[in-house]
């Protein structure tokens, strides 16, 4: 412990933020000062939006951030399903590193102590062309090392094969046209074009309302795409799939019955993980593996599902699920129910290290997703870079997240361009305020 700090009178004096793109996606990175010199790295969810954790910063000025359950149950009333609990576990996240920091100990000890020394990743993989390329794509990340895969298969594989799919008529063809205009600019970015009007309705209709059905055509060019995936990886190594679009219930016990043979790790997200019942009928049509938990805030959304029966997986990411202590506990509820917990990240190295203290103390866990692979620079965004050479990250033992300093070169390099200035004075939120108490 740095004898120049006192762990007891620490408090926190500023929250700054720096917006990044192209990581791939869109990234608030979060500062948290205190009073002695310690700085907590944090983040906002991929795809999110920094008010979520700038109008908590005066919930939080004063405190001491070693308290890390008092500061979360005082914010957490401001989190909410996926994107929106993303200020809330960004500052949580911020508080482990300075309290690990404060006391001089990596954050994985905090939760208790570790299972593993090194945390085995999975990447998620994009491939143009057929099942082949696909196969070909994920042999290549298996040739740098990784155990561990997962890929898209769904409807968007359909959209150009004619007689694949039914819908109400002109439906698809606006998906098309909407993909083609509003959805080309890179993921993360802000196009209004996608923030209202028709495109957002279109996108935001969940499985069961959009009328989307695979035919028998469809699903035999699902299946046959799997199967040549396979034919090019072999069937020892575990593969996800995801995506598979916003198709209903029984679309996805069709599909789910068709590739049982192909041995999937998981299948993810098949409906809204809102709707419990459809998931306990999803998983007693079949025998593939069901998994969802990327936009689920809190212990108590995963309980109802866990208690269901009806998942194998859960993957929650921990800029949703509520920071790294809500996220070990879930896992822990997990392992009660004989369920597995992968982790979902697709943010910069600080998510995915705080992600990496998780996986460490947390017995069932199987794999860490990466989402920027592809990204060159990525891992540079922090000191010491963060790698994962071999298709693991070995868990730090520095203090807090495990990170000296953010590469501000870096940062300032790939600055999100509505947001210009990296670490700008946020006094502007000093004095938000409103009555927080939920009860009279
Ligand atoms: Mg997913």
């Amino acid at each position: 412990m740095n004898a120049e700090i006192n762990p007891s009178t620490l408090k926190i004096t500023d929250v700054r933020f720096a917006d990044i793109d192209g990581a791939p996606k869109r990234c608030t990175l979060i500062k948290v000062f205190t009073n002695q010199g310690i700085v907590g790295y944090g983040e906002v969810r991929d795809a999110s939006s920094r008010t979520y954790a700038a109008m908590l910063k005066s919930r939080i000025l004063g405190e001491n951030p070693c308290n890390v359950e008092k500061i979360f149950r005082r914010i957490k009333q401001f989190g909410g399903d996926s994107r929106q609990a993303g200020g809330v576990c960004g500052l949580e996240v911020a508080m482990w590193d300075i309290a690990g920091k404060a006391w001089g100990v990596p954050v994985w000890q905090l939760l208790g102590g570790k299972f593993r020394d090194r945390i085995r990743c999975y990447c998620d993989t994009d491939s143009e062309g057929g099942g082949r390329d696909m196969g070909k794509a994920l042999k290549e990340r298996m040739a740098r090392g990784f155990t561990f895969l997962k890929m898209d298969l769904g409807i968007e594989l359909l959209m150009d094969v004619p007689g694949a799919l039914s819908a109400p008529l002109g439906f698809l063809e606006k998906m098309r046209e909407y993909k083609k205009t509003v959805f080309s600019t890179p993921h993360g970015s802000i196009d209004l074009r996608a923030m209202r009007g028709e495109a957002y309705d279109l996108f935001n209709t969940a499985h069961p309302f959009t009328g989307i059905h695979i035919t028998e055509k469809g699903l035999d060019h699902l299946e046959q795409y799997m199967a040549d995936v396979r034919a090019e990886i072999g069937y020892e190594v575990p593969l996800a799939i995801d995506h598979l679009g916003h198709i209903p219930l029984e679309d996805c016990i069709k599909l789910a019955k068709r590739l049982e043979k192909y041995n999937l790790a998981w299948m993810e997200d098949p409906v809204p993980w809102q709707l419990t019942n459809q998931y306990v009928r999803l998983a007693n049509a079949t025998t593939t593996p069901i998994g969802t938990g990327e936009d689920m805030y809190l212990k108590e959304s995963f309980k109802p599902l866990l208690e269901s029966g009806a998942l194998a997986v859960i993957h929650p990411d921990i800029l949703t699920a509520g920071g790294i202590l809500e996220t070990k506990k879930i896992g822990d509820l997990a392992e009660e129910h004989g369920v597995q917990m992968s982790i979902h990240m697709a943010e910069s190295p600080i998510a995915c290290l705080a992600a990496v203290h998780v996986a460490a103390a947390t017995r069932n866990f199987m794999a860490l997703e990466l989402h920027s692979v592809d990204v060159p620079w990525w891992g540079d965004l922090v000191n010491p870079a963060l790698r994962y050479d071999g298709g693991y990250i070995s868990v730090p033992d520095a203090p807090g997240l495990g990170i000296e300093s953010l590469n501000e070169e870096l940062i300032a390099k790939n600055l999100h361009p509505d947001f210009p200035e990296a670490w700008a004075p946020t006094t502007e939120w000093d004095k938000e305020w409103a009555n927080d108490r939920q009860w009279s």
